[in-house]
């Protein structure tokens, strides 16, 4: 070697190293910028008392939040101040209005929990955030257009979300992940011949509201789009990894979203006063990690997730710090 490339060659190394160090810190340092929308407002809405689906849901996940660190690694989104005509791109008028007219509180509360979707999108799509969790109230995956609470449900606000990404962002296809104990019938049925929204849910098919069958697929152009996995009462954590792993990962593989939607319903739990199932912690932080990979591979990263139902308080509690925290970690 002579003179030359020696130096050449120790320069070389010399740049190499430094570059690996960059990339290392680079790496070290990409944690995820996590958003979070809890508001007060969101806790001024009973169907009756001593019901489930109870302002105390919010109070227990807020004290959890608070109590285990995460408030100060998450940024606080603040709704936004203006649903416009959102809601109208899939509720009827005549919904909207018999639900203004006959449930005031819930339509005030429902449509803030709209606000605070849309205002989530407003974050991932301008890059603000990678990922944003709503810590609303109440569910919104039961909502159809029939003029009255259904499931606890008013409005649909992740349907509603999917479309405002891609009316405002041009975010074209859109993958909801539906985890909750029940099956929703209301995102199904607004998405169902449509190929540009991928709906998979997993769900008890003998609970309310006894849809979710697995042979609905979609229909028209839509066929192929909706997938319902259907689980009996014990279901485990091994039993909806798999699922995961299994059908949700290939099919995310095809179907490539721009953005990802969880229905995060933590009454698929062990222990709630609704659900038969046996998950854990364990699997919430496994099934979260599958969807941010999905988001991370096709998405940008950009993932939004949305409470839906949950009712053992201190259960839903600990499962949201568990998901929360797994989405401030590094891919
Ligand atoms: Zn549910």
């Amino acid at each position: 070697m002579n003179r030359r490339t020696f130096i050449s060659s120790v320069l070389s190394t010399i740049l190499l190293s430094y570059q690996t160090r960059l990339l290392a810190v680079k790496e070290l340092t990409r944690f995820n910028k996590t958003g979070y929308i809890s508001e007060p407002l969101f806790l001024e809405h009973h169907i009756m008392p001593d019901h489930p689906e109870r302002p105390e849901r919010l109070k227990f996940i807020q004290k959890a939040i608070q109590d285990s660190g995460l408030l100060e690694q998450i940024i606080p989104v603040s709704l936004k101040p203006d649903v416009g005509d959102w809601i109208k791109t899939l509720h009827t008028d005549a919904h909207i209005a018999s639900i203004m007219k006959n449930y005031p509180a819930a339509h005030r509360v429902a449509e803030a929990c709209v606000r605070a979707c849309l205002a989530a999108v407003d974050k991932v799509a301008t890059n603000k955030l990678n990922n944003v969790f709503c810590a609303t109230r109440p569910p919104g995956h039961h909502a159809l257009n029939t003029g009255k609470e259904e499931g606890f449900c008013y409005y649909n606000h992740v349907a509603i979300a999917a479309r405002y990404a891609q009316e405002q962002y041009d975010l074209k296809k859109i993958l909801i992940v539906d985890w909750d104990y029940h099956h929703g019938n209301a995102t199904e049925a607004m998405f169902y011949d449509d190929p540009s929204v991928l709906y998979f849910s997993t769900h008890d098919l003998y609970a309310y509201p006894g849809t979710g069958d697995p042979a609905k697929k979609g229909s028209g152009p839509g066929l192929g789009y909706n997938i319902n996995v259907a689980l009996p009462c014990g279901t485990n954590d091994e039993m909806i990894i798999n699922v995961f792993q299994n059908i949700l990962v290939p099919a995310a593989d095809k179907f490539k979203p721009d953005l990802v939607l969880i229905s995060a319903g933590f009454d698929s739990r062990e222990h709630d006063l609704l659900g038969c199932f046996e998950i854990t912690d364990v699997a919430y932080k496994a099934m979260t990690k599958t969807v941010m990979q999905i988001a991370e591979k096709y998405s940008n990263g950009r993932l939004i997730s949305v409470l839906e139902g949950g009712y053992n308080l201190q259960g839903i509690s600990e499962a949201v710090v568990t998901h929360v925290s797994t989405l401030l970690e590094k891919i």
